[in-house]
Order: C-alpha cells, then structure tokens, then sequence
C-alpha cells in the first residue's frame, strides 16, 4: 500500500499539478493606476521568457515548447519575438513565415492557460505594416484574454512624440477589434527612457502599460530607480525584456545585480520576463544548441542563465 501511495504520488508531482494556471485563475487583465490586475482587480505579477528572434529560432516556435516552459519552469507569461527587421527572413520580408512561427505559439498558449505577448520585435519604425498586423491579430485573437500585444520593442532613434503618434494610430486599429486586452508600448533609447513617458504619457486610452528594458550587467541603479520613479508617478511599467548579462546579450553574468533588479520589481509589483530561448554561443542565451526543440530539457542542456531564470519563475510563481 505504501508503495502504491508513493508511486501515485510521485507520479502527480512528475505532471507538476502544483503550477498555476495562470489565466484560468486571473482571467481577463486589466491596469488599475500603475498596476497590472487580475479580472478582480486584484494585484498581479506576471514572470515569464521570451523566445529569441522567431527567423533566428524557428525550432522553439512550437506547442510543445510552450507547454514546457509552463509546466517545468513556471512562466505564466511567454513572449514571442517576431522579428520585424533587422535580420533575414524577417517579418517585412516573410509575413507568412513569421505567422506560420507566431501562431502555434499563440494557440499553445490559449491551450495551455498561459499569458501570450505578441512582441512586434523592431528596432524602427513601421507604422503602416504595424497597423495592419495588429488589426489582423486583434480580430483574430482579441477575444482570449491570454493575448497582451506589443507594439514595438525597442526604438532606438525615435523620439518620445513620434513614438506617442505611433502608438495612438496603432492602439486605435487594435481597440477597433478589441476593446479590452493589456496593450505594451515601448519608449524611447532601447526601453531605456521611462522618465519621458512619466512626464507625457499616453491619454485616452485604458489598459496600456510602458515597456522597460534591461540588462543586469550594464543597468543598474540609476535605471532601478528611473522604474520606481515612473512607477510612483502613476505609470504602468511591464519588463517585456530583461537579461542576467550584458547589454550586448553576451559577457559577464550578474546574477547580484539581477537580484536587485527582481526585489525592486517585486517590491513595485511589476512584471518581467527574461531573455531568452535561444541556443546561440552568447551568455543570455537559455540553451545549448544540443538541447531539442520542445523540451522537456535536461539539467545538462540548460546554460547558465537558463538554470538562473528557471530558478526565478520557480521561486516566484507559485
Ligand atoms: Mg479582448
């Protein structure tokens, strides 16, 4: 008898019934004031990673994928970096490739109970074809509530009012279809310039949070404190990115300064994601190129900053 109750048990813990299903449990998000919300209004932090660069890493753009980075490692939130530009094979150049990459992501998370960002992943502005995906995924998708989308990940060269322009034309077209879901918009120099959105936010609009950026490496105080700073006058601030490293994505880890950064945004109650599932030869990236496309992963195909933002979203989301 005794062996059939450990055996049962360790059969439940091996399906991890113990994670949280994240959307089953807060439903429909929304901002109250600087604060991401559960469909209650209740408080909520979402932790979770990005996938890399969808024409960089197409292998982790699958179902299974994200229902390992779920279960096993605990995200209650999955970003899928399309890339825009920049890169071969991208959006601009591909659109049907990028959505043959997106989708099985955005139904796998629909699937699995777990919040999707839809990441325009862009280092300029293309305002046009920014508009029409985005009104095309809102009629498609707007009506889950596992859909937060992202109008652009990190301008470099724009300016705070062009960027304002941008996000009003782009958020108007979503809001056409979709009254309602989490809206991420990034700010000017990298997610860098926070301080410029807190003194001319968005108006008009609800349930439009401001991305910031970061690398533990290079960013420390001054960026810690422009956070909380943004966050104490009002605004909405989402860490759509955020790495252990370097700026570069590569270099020196630093998991002290990566600490600061995790007790400031649990102390400010925001969320963040870490970058990212991807097997290149650079110290953010999560994997080894040996490690398959879907998971599960083993111990021994987890890089460094893989076992460390594994270790983070099991720590902090249960
Ligand atoms: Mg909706």
């Amino acid at each position: 008898m005794k062996k059939i109750i450990l055996l049962s048990l360790a059969i439940l813990l091996s399906a991890n019934i113990f994670a949280i299903d994240p959307v089953k449990q807060w439903g429909q998000l929304q901002v109250k004031g600087a604060q991401l919300c559960d469909q209650q209004g209740n408080p909520i932090v979402l932790r979770g990673v990005s996938l890399g660069w969808h024409n960089i890493w197409p292998r982790f753009y699958n179902k299974k994928a994200v229902k390992t980075l779920k279960n096993d490692w605990n995200a209650t939130v999955i970003r899928a970096a399309m890339g825009v530009t920049t890169v071969e094979d991208n959006y601009l150049e591909n659109p049907t490739f990028a959505l043959q990459c997106i989708e099985p992501v955005i139904q796998a998370a629909i699937k699995n109970n777990v919040y999707v960002i839809i990441d325009w992943h862009a280092h300029e502005m293309h305002t046009q074809k920014a508009k029409e995906f985005f009104g095309k995924i809102a009629q498609k998708y707007g009506k889950y509530p596992h859909v937060i989308y992202e109008l652009y990940n990190e301008p470099v060269e724009d300016s705070w009012e062009s960027l304002k322009q941008y996000a009003t034309e782009i958020i108007t077209e979503i809001r056409r279809y979709d009254p309602d879901n989490i809206i991420l918009m990034g700010c000017p120099h990298w997610d860098q310039d926070i301080h410029l959105v807190a003194e001319s936010p968005l108006k008009g609009f609800t349930n439009i949070m401001y991305t910031l950026h970061f690398y533990a490496s290079t960013h420390k105080e001054y960026l810690r404190d422009r956070m909380e700073e943004a966050v104490k006058k009002g605004i909405p601030v989402f860490v759509s990115e955020s790495g252990v490293t370097e700026a570069s994505g590569d270099g020196k880890i630093d998991p002290e300064s990566q600490q600061l950064w995790i007790d400031r945004m649990e102390k400010l109650k925001v969320s963040w994601i870490c970058w990212s599932i991807s097997d290149k030869n650079e110290s953010c990236s999560m994997l080894l190129p040996r490690a398959n496309s879907t998971g599960p992963w083993p111990e021994d195909v987890i890089k460094r900053s893989g076992k460390l933002t594994r270790g983070y979203l099991q720590k902090y989301n249960k």
